[in-house]
């Protein structure tokens, strides 16, 4: 039997891709481990919004 039946929306943990029960514990991630790894992402900078961009160039390129 397979399991591939139409059912609920599938939720998948942003963090690890695995499918999420929707009573699950620590919705929409599969653990709490992987609900802090998401915490991290953001404390780490990860999902910030690049503020500036490249602010000139400081190595030029050796001219020919
Ligand atoms: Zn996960």
């Amino acid at each position: 039997m397979k399991s591939n039946g139409r059912g609920p929306r599938e939720i998948r943990c942003p963090t690890c891709g695995k499918p999420v029960d929707f009573d699950g514990r620590h919705f929409p991630f599969c653990s709490e481990r992987c609900r802090l790894v998401d915490l991290g992402k953001w404390f780490n900078g990860e999902y910030a919004i690049p503020a500036e961009e490249d602010q000139g160039e400081e190595d030029a390129p050796p001219s020919a």
